[in-house]
């Protein structure tokens, strides 16, 4: 294995291009409450796929398992929405199936059992927590995001990287690095950004789409989230939590989508009293996603994981049914475990 071929084997490598460059159709799938990684890997890859311009010419379904189907408002400015299928729509038993920036088969959602009755599930990800469940495994963990790992691939399938395919690839770079800002930003990472901004794709777009762009009601919902956030300076063994929590009475109130709501732990977690943060965020059937970040001496992907969740050690994440204070409850024996423990 050379060193910029990441964490997977060369036998893995080169089984995934084989089973790709054999298949007539590929079935992909990303991780439920897509990000920009998850979609921008998936829409990125499948662009490539089906490139006329590469003789490729692949039938692709590309789709994700959430019970209402529905893309991110932010995300839909990423070119290749039209492969897009819902999940009533997916193969029930993919000859070729390709899953990306999912670490466990549950992430696959509605989707998982397709997954378990695929003939070949070639899983692509970069989570450490990976488990492994497909036949052929791109898993690096070095890598800053999913799309690291797909640009690999589709340079290793000899398709090309046009603009369209960028703008996908550069999303999940600019989502999973926090714009070139979280620890996990290489030389890798900024020597990909240089190969994509070559092909013309425009980042000031990109930036604008993801991150600056609300309607006003955000503002209000916004507003009424900060007004409430709890400062907790004992929690997590003394090095601090804060929260707060997004209800769908507060979203119904000013008449905001869910997917709106996903930017408000970027304001909460700057604060300095607190290594830890969290948002409760209520969906639209009353189950509760709960986004933790830490400053790097808390695990969260550890605290996570016990709670059924998982993600990163700085960015993890667990659905909840309890209440917010039951959940906050559940959390700060966890926090305080991994706070002293650090
Ligand atoms: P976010 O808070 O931005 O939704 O998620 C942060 C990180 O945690 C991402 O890597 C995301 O994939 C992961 N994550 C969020 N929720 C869950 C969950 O319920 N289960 C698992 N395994 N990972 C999650
Ligand atoms: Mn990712």
């Amino acid at each position: 294995m050379t060193t910029n071929e990441g964490a997977a084997g060369e036998a893995d490598w080169r089984r995934a291009t084989e089973l790709i460059r054999t298949a007539d159709t590929l079935a992909l799938a990303c991780h439920v409450s897509p990000d920009g990684d998850a979609l921008g890997s998936m829409l990125g890859l499948g662009l490539a796929l089906t490139s006329a311009a590469a003789g490729a010419g692949k039938n692709v379904v590309a789709s994700f398992g959430d019970r209402v189907f529905a893309v991110p408002r932010l995300l839909r400015f990423l070119p290749g929405q039209h492969l897009l299928v819902e999940p009533s729509a997916y193969p029930a038993e993919p000859d070729v199936m390709i899953t990306f920036d999912a670490s466990t088969m549950e992430r696959l959602g509605l989707l998982a059992p397709h997954a378990g009755k695929a003939r070949e599930l070639i899983v692509i990800d970069h989570h450490v927590s990976n488990t492994r469940f497909g036949t052929v495994h791109l898993v690096d963990p070095a890598a800053a995001s999913t799309t690291m790992v797909v640009e690999r691939l589709i340079h290793r399938l000899g398709l090309p990287l046009d603009r369209d395919v960028a703008t996908c690839l550069y999303a999940g770079l600019v989502t999973d690095t926090g714009s070139f800002r979280h620890s996990i930003t290489t030389p890798a990472a900024h020597a990909m950004a240089g190969r994509l901004l070559a092909t013309g794709l425009r980042p000031e777009e990109i930036a604008r789409e993801l991150w600056d762009r609300s309607p006003f009601a955000y503002l209000r919902v916004l507003g009424a989230a900060l007004g409430r956030a709890t400062l907790e300076p004992d929690a997590a063994g003394g090095l601090g939590l804060v929260w707060t929590y997004v209800s769908r009475a507060d979203r119904a109130a000013e008449g905001l989508p869910y997917d709106e709501v996903e930017g408000v732990i970027d304001v909460v977690r700057r604060i300095d009293e607190a290594e830890v943060a969290v948002v409760l965020k209520e969906d639209d059937e009353g189950g509760w996603n709960v986004s933790t970040r830490s400053k790097g001496a808390v695990d969260m992907a550890r605290v996570c994981a016990e709670l059924g969740g998982g993600g990163h050690p700085r960015a993890a994440g667990f659905s909840s049914a309890l209440s917010v204070e039951d959940t906050i409850a559940v959390l700060r024996p966890l926090l305080a475990a991994e706070g002293t423990r650090s």
